[in-house]
């Protein structure tokens, strides 16, 4: 019923060239409750866009286009940020926040996210928010409490229409980059977790509507065994998104499980 999401975050990678090139042998997923989203950095937006809408239906196949963060502020002297209008304005259909590695190396924390995601949901963004915890957290036996006041914290204020423009992707911070994945159980535990405080915190609707994707070191090999579980609906996927031959695997995978 919610359907999978295949997300790619490409990272601080890619130039012009190579991101238009790398679109181009995406292969899209033969099926309507597929989701393809794609989050090249900043500098390719506007030409990967110009490639997705070649196509008169301003979208071509079950593509999206993503952008990697964002600022709060609609507009004024805030040298190097860039606005949820003008990712609005360049193409942009979702925007990634509170990613790992922009609450490592730039400080962000539930606060800035939360206001993030009101400012892109304002210019009519759907938000992917980022949450999960560190292994330290894990280790200390943390990993509930962090998740809950990420989702607290990260969606104060935030009305249940609000929400269903929303996705949340767990991925534990001991998984991205590492080749470390979480098993489909550990990611299937947390997720139910997700579930069960946004039911809490809004309703049982909103809560069985929101897509939950995993990420962490996703690639071909264990994608399936993830994408089998209830609550896990679809992956972030960081270094096996930069390949077309791995991402395009990841993407039929994600129809063989649709399709079983
Ligand atoms: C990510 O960047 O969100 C990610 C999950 O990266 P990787 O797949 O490389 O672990």
């Amino acid at each position: 019923m919610r359907g999978l999401l295949i997300a790619g975050n490409w990272k601080m990678n890619g130039l012009i060239g190579e991101s238009v090139q790398l679109i181009k042998e995406i292969q899209p997923a033969n099926n309507e409750k597929i989701e393809i989203v794609l989050a090249p950095p900043f500098t390719a937006l506007h030409a990967v866009n110009a490639y997705l809408s070649k196509d008169d239906s301003g979208q071509i196949n079950n593509f999206f286009l993503a952008a990697q963060d964002v600022f709060w502020e609609e507009k004024g002297a805030y040298t190097g940020e860039v606005s949820p209008e003008m990712l609005a304005n360049t193409g942009c259909y979702y925007v990634i926040i509170g990613h790992s590695e922009r609450r490592q190396f730039f400080h962000e924390t539930n606060k800035t996210v939360n206001k993030k995601i009101k400012a892109s949901l304002k210019a009519n963004l759907q938000c992917i928010v980022c949450i999960g915890e560190t292994l330290e957290q894990r280790e200390n036996g943390n990993t509930f409490s962090i998740i809950e006041s990420q989702i607290k914290e990260g969606f104060a204020n935030i009305s249940s229409e609000e929400l269903d423009k929303c996705i949340i992707a767990y991925e534990p911070v001991w998984a991205i980059g590492t080749g470390k994945t979480a098993t489909p159980e550990q990611a299937e535990e947390i997720h139910q977790f997700i579930r069960k405080k946004i039911e809490e915190i809004f309703n049982k609707f909103s809560s069985e509507k929101m897509k939950i994707l995993y990420g962490g070191s996703v690639n071909p090999g264990n994608v399936e065994g993830l994408l089998s579980k209830e609550d896990i609906d679809g992956a972030l996927v960081g270094g096996a998104s930069l390949k077309a031959e791995s991402f395009n695997k990841i993407i039929q995978a994600g129809e063989n499980t649709i399709n079983n």
